[in-house]
């Protein structure tokens, strides 16, 4: 912290009302340390303060409601940490319970049989009757007190916050103390020209209102300018990133294209570039020459064919007498990867080696060698290539694919493999929409490969159910007698792994049984076994050995077999819309038509029909990812909750992309004329920059 910090940067613990266990419990809690954080501790909706229902109106799916009763009868139930507090409450229509399973001696003393209450929170429905967990209680007399506005927010709550009193009322009242004090402290962070010109209201007014809304309209003002500055200062820091990269991450200038690469194109590449194949290579090539350093994500939908472009980048790196490597997420991507073009590479004279964590000690030594005297020109792998290890003579690209799957750090390693960083290359196999690719990574180059390559014939989908099974497989061995390759799928789920173990040892039982030796053979790779077993497995598939291949997601990214023809996704409702999109994209590679099969339960929630209803009706990677992010919102997308790219707070990429449409316009044009943001009218706009960019911005020194 500096000499004076600002009040809002005060630990809140010192705040009326907090003190150090509250402090410690909204920190872990809501990430709530300073003055500050809680301000900007939106509230997520906001109740119509003089809307009841009753007790017969409530509905199974409802969000929290408030309701007008008594309770009538307090019960506890159970013994020792078992014990629970039931009470019955009743309205003029209906009884219902409250439960409480924590603080149980606590809450026995607080409530009182045959006061008039107002209740607050989720109902949910059992054994049909309904119930709140853990409600918020007010007498309906300090209820009516409190009717200063008509909308009050609802703040974001857990049970732990819940037993220091911190429900979305407790937190509402430390945070009208909090403005209390330090409403006139709240600095304006925006110019008045972008304001006026946008029609934003102040921050400070902004502010109350988003806590305390006197109006509607006033909140969605409130809301209005609160998502417009997040947007803008994100696109800022991301603007101003790159182009700090483009004035100071010097690399190496490829400043040719030379033999490799031309006798790779006129010799050994075994097809025509698509149109956007050659366009994005052209993107690469101007960039690389530069001497800048290369930032650039190239984005194409599953088979369209990225693979092939990474490649003729690193061919241009040989060309410059640079090294290059490639690294995977997996090891069977990895070795698909180095089987796939090791051939080609070794045809033109290049030297390729695989490194992944199962390289033998004696091999991964000779690797180590042969890349720091230069004889190695390419290397592809896994995380192992990240290891410090790993030296290379001259590494001047590293292409990393399906780059969500890695974290941010390690990343960041690959700056360090040379004296400059070398150009990266990333690439994505899931497609994310224009909007989101902005924010995510507004501080890269995109390129985008938006062709597949010709001849690519439909996927057929369907989607069935438990009793379709037998007619399932009938279809399969109907297909494997023509000559086709099928996998079936199962999920693979962190927290269950004995369960899914089960459900594909079961399954595999009765593929097995179904289609049995010699005519069928059967593979199966899961994340028990060891990465040598998987390889041998996947091998024997793609050599044709075995007809079906059983297994988890493992296979999930990058797989080529042309020849298989079915992906059947078990349980597929409990995979995510990309996740199904990657997987279908196993098939359709080879010249045969091609099917996948969604096998599900009957009983499916709506965002799983949703799912699974897009997957039967489009192929197009595009329209899926904007589908995936309707439901699951930006944060679960490209892990960039993870990464912390995304730590919006009250904006939407998904519902606000207009807002942040503009927001980043402004920021650009706003960097145009005033690119050290130094005159006195930007000056709030700078401040405000300097101090969020040292606290969240702190990822954005690599890519
Ligand atoms: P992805 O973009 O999903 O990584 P790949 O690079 O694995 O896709 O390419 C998928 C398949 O398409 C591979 O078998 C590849 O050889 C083939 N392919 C790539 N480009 C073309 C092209 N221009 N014409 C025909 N086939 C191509
Ligand atoms: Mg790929």
């Amino acid at each position: 912290m500096s000499k004076n910090p600002h009040i809002l940067d005060t630990p809140i613990e010192f705040l009326k009302g907090v003190g150090p266990l509250r402090a410690a419990v909204l920190q872990k809690e809501l990430d709530v340390f300073r003055y500050r954080d809680l301000l900007e501790l939106y509230p997520f909706r906001y109740i119509d303060k003089t809307q009841f229902y009753k007790i017969s109106e409530l509905q199974a799916d409802l969000a929290d409601v408030q309701i007008v009763g008594k309770i009538i009868r307090i019960k506890e139930e159970g013994v020792a940490r078992k014990k629970r507090i039931k009470a019955t409450f009743q309205d003029d229509t209906n009884t219902m319970d409250l439960v409480w399973f924590k603080g149980v001696s606590w809450v026995k003393k607080s409530l009182t049989v045959g006061e008039e209450i107002v209740v607050f929170g989720k109902p949910t429905l059992y054994n049909s009757t309904f119930s709140i967990a853990h409600p918020e209680i007010e007498s309906l007399e300090s209820h009516k007190k409190s009717l200063s506005t008509a909308m009050q927010g609802v703040y974001p709550s857990t049970e732990k916050l819940g037993l220091k009193s911190l429900h979305s009322k407790g937190i509402s009242k430390l945070i009208s103390g909090l403005l209390e004090q330090v409403i006139p402290f709240i600095p304006e962070t925006l110019s008045v020209v972008i304001r006026d010109e946008y029609k934003l209201i102040s921050k400070r007014e902004a502010i109350l209102n988003v806590h305390f809304p006197k109006s509607e309209n006033l909140l969605a003002h409130a809301h209005r300018r609160l998502k417009f500055e997040e947007f803008f200062f994100l696109q800022l820091a991301m603007l101003k990133l790159k182009q700090h990269k483009k004035e100071t991450n010097l690399s190496f200038p490829f400043s040719r294209v030379g033999t490799y690469f031309n006798t790779f194109y006129n010799e050994q590449l075994p097809f025509e570039l698509t149109d956007a194949q050659k366009r994005v290579l052209k993107e690469i090539r101007l960039d690389v020459a530069t001497g800048k350093q290369m930032n650039r994500l190239v984005q194409g939908d599953v088979g369209s064919g990225k693979t092939i472009v990474a490649l003729m980048a690193m061919l241009i790196a040989k060309d410059n007498n640079f090294q290059a490597c490639l690294m995977a997420p997996t090891e069977i991507l990895a070795s698909q990867h180095y089987q796939g073009l090791n051939k080609m590479v070794k045809a033109i004279g290049m030297n390729m080696a695989l490194l992944t964590g199962s390289t033998k000690a004696p091999r991964r030594r000779e690797i180590h060698a042969a890349l720091e005297s230069g004889e190695l020109d390419i290397l592809v792998g896994t995380h192992a290539l990240l290891e410090d290890k790993v030296k290379y003579q001259n590494l001047g690209l590293a292409v990393i694919d399906e780059q969500h799957r890695f974290g941010v750090s390690q990343r960041s390693k690959m700056w360090k493999k040379n004296s400059r960083p070398p150009h990266i290359l990333v690439m994505t196999a899931t497609p994310i929409p224009r909007t989101l690719a902005m924010a995510v990574y507004g501080d890269l180059d995109i390129s985008l490969i938006d062709e597949l390559p010709p001849g690519r014939k439909p996927i057929t989908t369907f989607h069935k159910t438990d009793k379709n099974r037998l007619s399932m497989f009938h279809f399969l061995k109907n297909e494997i007698q023509q000559g086709r390759q099928v996998y079936i799928v199962y999920p693979l789920i962190e927290d269950s792994k004995t369960l899914d173990y089960k459900d594909l040892m079961d399954g595999y039982e009765s593929i097995s049984r179904y289609f049995p030796k010699p005519q069928f053979q059967v593979s199966v790779v899961h994340g028990r076994m060891k990465a040598e077993d998987k390889e041998a497995e996947m091998a024997r598939f793609v050599k044709g050995e075995t007809h079906i291949m059983v297994a988890t997601t493992v296979i999930e990214v990058g797989v080529n077999v042309p020849n298989a023809s079915v992906m059947v996704i078990e349980s597929a409702e409990r995979f995510g819309l990309s996740q199904l999109h990657q997987l279908r994209g196993r098939v359709g590679r080879g010249a045969e038509k091609s099917y996948c099969i969604l096998m599900s339960g009957h009983k499916l929630s709506v965002d799983a029909k949703t799912r699974l209803k897009t997957m039967v009706q489009t192929q197009n990677g595009f329209e899926i990812a904007d589908v995936d992010l309707k439901l699951r919102g930006p944060g679960d997308i490209m892990g960039t909750r993870q990464s912390g790219l995304l730590n919006l707070k009250l904006a939407d990429i998904t519902k606000d992309s207009k807002i942040l449409s503009y927001a980043r316009q402004i920021a650009i044009e706003l960097l145009e004329q005033d690119p050290e943001l130094g005159s006195d009218e930007n000056r709030p706009i700078y401040k405000e920059y300097m101090r969020a960019h040292h606290t969240k911005m702190k990822w954005s020194t690599i890519s």
